[in-house]
């Protein structure tokens, strides 16, 4: 055993000593980057045989059962390059000009698609477009003196256009005339007709598209692939009274005959077809600018729904500090004309990139009260970022998917580091994690995989979370300043062109000089990630503090991971010592020499290391952790911990500190959380209703509330009536939830009062519907009635529904009632409300 030594703070000597129990060969454990600091060890010999565990040790049993092993349906897949299904064409599209009209009833689309051709050398008889659920009712070509028809047969998608023999150029315009069907089976792809007014009171009317993966060639023909890149010019005639919005500028309005007008969208910078897109109907809009520096501008359009144009600023007020972030850290100019933004009813997504011309959800619509508690940001940094990881830049194939997404992601959490702080990035971190970690208990593939039938298939938490994560461990790996020198580096080789997994590895390698093929291979190529389990504590027989880790993910066929994690032991009355250490092995044994009293360690700090860890030390250093961390996550972590210890006076006493005095909210929600098991006990339930009614944050108020449902303290009923006044809609749904399970009596009464607010997300609308499923009263069928009104939302009407069908099945005596009520509903407008209906008179 090699054993280094080195002066720490006040002169305490500080031993860290490095066991490979596994594979036992001598290693440097030392940060290869930071040589000026004297090596760490290393160690080759097993953990030596005098090694007991005292009873202040920490649990050494290494086959205790791990809670974080998924259960044996896990499926882990490879690659699959075997499936690779890249599509090559044998023509390109230099431009596309459409001219799109509507009939809004039928839901139809009367297209013309002009393609400026050129054929490859191969000078193939035959093209192929792709369009489905289409009529084609012509096709014409003109090589340059004059149109002539073309031959062509249509069949399951598939547009094949027959060269004409006698063509003597390779570069044409080929012209197809066609009605679009896209709504035709009931579907959503592609093209969406928003039923309005007419039919549907609860809804406007409007059109947007969404192209991405293959779904663009259900509104117009083309080569559906994201292999081809081309200009566009996009003519949609609309009804007068209504707004378009598509890729690039407005260059003209003309008025038609019947009270139309045709827009004129001009896209100069050739992009993906799946990025073409557009949306009509009608619009609030606001101009703004982003000026540079240099005195250069972007210009920057924001679209609403009218309801909502005096929220325009606080929706997508911070577009201006996005684009400026992004430009100063990847060190390249926005690439494209201008960027807009727009939110529509129905989307079938969260958002959408569409080049210059980003499509969102109507969810972003909010206001101050809803602003509590949601915010937009990431979502329009995620969108706004792939204008250059993505659009700029695209995968070559679905199989390099991560490339636009996991970059887009990741470029969320780097904005809040830089604009909000460390905080800010641990908790996306924190529950971009978690989605992955839930996704891979069902399976685990590489991030570049092959092996889907459907590109849909790709769009999972691996594809955004774990890419995502993967980016941010690769940035602590190698630094920030390195980290976007390999982006900007990759931005500078690849823009304007289609790029890999393995590009962006070589363009890093070549930015920063490392050696970067095992990150990616493990990472990027690999299924799987770090499971750790890790035991920890201070062993006084031999007075070390010891982190034992193995790496469990090696149980279920995944590979053994390196990386570097930080770890620290925090003493008494002495500076805490803290360490980047190296980890190879399956199983590893970090000991740290201590003098003085510990008062607790702590694994992963700051959470850098993408790992999912299950971290066991004595309760005593988590309750002393949870106080006094300056590490927010080590603080949070500790709590959840704690809520697994047997319960004591001195783990509750902790949560009340954290739960009244922590900075931050996320902690005192945690506590919040924590309280809630020691429901009998007065001095836990005071604290929580201080919280719930004086917490600055919504998101601890709203905590505090749910953990006092089970509580006995009289006064927590006031504690929710007033609730109920409180500007969170979150914290009002609560309340309305807790006053029906805990106060049943007198909830209905409490209930009316806020029966009629209309909340951003149908919040309130869906906890009072919820709570009059819990009463289950003749009353509470009369608060649900109230819902049904067919102006109300589809989700609302339909949540009702079913709410009802509930009651019936508890409470039989009100069938009756029920049925009168839900007998019209069969023939409702909404899908869904006949749908719950009819199940529900069924069940009667
Ligand atoms: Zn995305």
């Amino acid at each position: 055993m090699k054993i280094f030594t080195r002066l720490h703070g006040a002169g305490l000597a500080i031993l860290l000593i490095v066991v490979m129990g596994a594979c036992g060969s001598f290693k440097e454990l030392n940060d290869p980057d930071n040589q000026d600091t004297p090596a760490t060890f290393v160690a080759a010999t097993p953990a030596s045989p005098t090694m007991q565990a005292s009873p202040e040790s920490p649990p050494a049993d290494p086959d205790s059962t791990f809670a974080l092993a998924p259960d044996s349906n896990l499926v882990i897949y490879g690659v699959e390059e075997s499936k690779k299904v890249t599509r090559v064409s044998s023509y390109d599209i230099l431009h596309t000009e459409l001219d799109l009209r509507f009939d809004f009833e039928k839901h139809r689309v009367f297209g013309v698609a002009t393609h400026r051709i050129r054929l490859s050398d191969s000078s193939p008889s035959s093209i192929l477009f792709d369009g489905r659920d289409m009529d084609i009712d012509g096709v014409q070509i003109d090589s340059g003196s004059g149109a002539g028809k073309a031959r062509f047969k249509y069949s399951d998608g598939d547009i094949v256009v027959a060269i004409p023999r006698d063509i003597e150029t390779s570069e044409f315009e080929l012209s197809i005339s066609y009605t679009a069907h896209p709504m035709r089976n009931g579907q959503k792809k592609g093209l969406y007709f928003v039923d309005g007014s007419m039919t549907d009171p609860s809804r406007p009317t409007q059109i947007w598209t969404l192209g991405q993966p293959e779904d663009n060639q259900y509104w117009y023909p083309t080569w559906d692939y994201p292999s081809d890149r081309m200009s566009f010019d996009i003519r949609l005639t609309v009804p007068e009274a209504m707004q378009s919005f598509a890729n690039g500028t407005l260059v003209s309005q003309q008025p038609q005959s019947e009270g139309l007008r045709t827009d004129h969208w001009q896209m100069n910078d050739a992009h993906l077809g799946y990025l073409a897109a557009f949306a009509v109907g009608n619009f609030s809009s606001e101009s703004v600018e982003f000026v540079r520096g240099d005195g250069s501008v972007v210009p920057l359009m924001y679209y609403v729904e009218p309801a909502y144009r005096h929220q325009i600023d606080l929706i997508y007020g911070e577009t201006p500090d996005m684009l400026e972030f992004l430009e100063s850290n990847l060190n390249v100019s926005y690439p494209w004309q201008n960027y807009k933004q727009i939110a529509v009813h129905d989307f079938a997504a969260g958002g959408m990139e569409n080049t210059t011309a980003t499509i969102l959800s109507d969810r972003v619509q909010h206001d101050d009260r809803a602003a509590l508690d949601y915010s937009p940001r990431d979502l329009l940094m995620h969108e706004l970022a792939h204008q250059w990881f993505g659009n700029y830049v695209s995968a070559a194939d679905w199989g390099h998917l991560a490339l636009n997404e996991g970059l887009a992601s990741y470029m969320e959490e780097a904005y809040l580091l830089a604009r909000f702080g460390e905080e800010a990035k641990q908790i996306h971190a924190h529950e971009e994690r978690l989605e992955y970690f839930e996704e891979s208990k069902i399976f685990q593939r590489p991030i570049v995989w092959y092996g889907y039938d459907d590109p849909y298939e790709v769009y999972d938490d691996h594809t955004y979370e774990k890419a995502s994560q993967a980016l941010g461990q690769l940035r602590y790996e190698i630094g920030d300043d390195a980290f976007f020198r390999g982006l900007n580096q990759f931005l500078r080789e690849y823009g304007g062109m289609s790029a890999t997994i393995g590009n962006l590895e070589r363009s890093f390698t070549s930015a920063t000089g490392r050696e970067l093929a095992g990150f990616f291979s493990q990472w990027f190529y690999t299924a799987g990630h770090p499971v750790l389990d890790v035991s920890a504590g201070y062993r006084s027989d031999i007075g070390i503090y010891q982190f034992s880790v193995s790496q469990r993910q090696t149980d279920w066929g995944v590979p053994v991971f390196s990386f570097p994690v930080d770890v620290e032991v925090v003493f008494e009355n002495r500076p805490a010592y803290r360490e980047r250490v190296y980890i190879s092995s399956r199983d590893t044994t970090i000991a740290i020499g201590v003098a003085g009293r510990v008062l607790y360690g702590s694994f992963n700090r700051y959470g850098n290391l993408f790992a999912e860890i299950l971290e066991t030390k004595p309760t005593r250093e988590s309750i002393s952790q949870a106080a006094n961390d300056d590490d927010m996550l080590g603080r949070f972590k500790a709590l959840e911990a704690l809520e697994e210890a047997t319960p004591t006076d001195a783990i509750r006493d902790v949560a009340i500190d954290r739960v009244l005095n922590d900075g931050h909210y996320f902690v005192r929600a945690r506590a919040a959380e924590l309280l809630g098991t020691y429901a009998r006990d007065r001095k836990a339930m005071n604290a929580l209703i201080r919280a719930a009614s004086l917490d600055k944050s919504s998101k601890v108020r709203r905590q505090s509330i749910i953990s006092l449902y089970n509580s006995d303290n009289p006064s927590v009923e006031g504690i929710f009536v007033d609730a109920l006044a409180d500007s969170s809609y979150r914290v009002v749904g609560a309340s309305a939830i807790g006053l029906s399970t805990r106060f049943p009596q007198r909830a209905t009464t409490h209930l009316q009062q806020i029966a009629s607010v209309q909340s951003w997300g149908n919040i309130v609308e869906l906890a009072v519907i919820e709570a009059s499923q819990i009463l289950a009263t003749a009353d509470a069928i009369n608060l649900l009635t109230g819902y049904l009104d067919v102006a109300m939302p589809e989700r609302v009407r339909s949540a009702a529904v079913r709410a009802m069908g509930a009651i019936a099945e508890s409470n039989p005596e009100l069938n009756g009632t029920i049925k009168k009520v839900l007998k019209n509903l069969r023939q409702d407008v909404h899908v869904s409300v006949r749908v719950a209906a009819n199940e529900a008179l069924d069940r009667i």
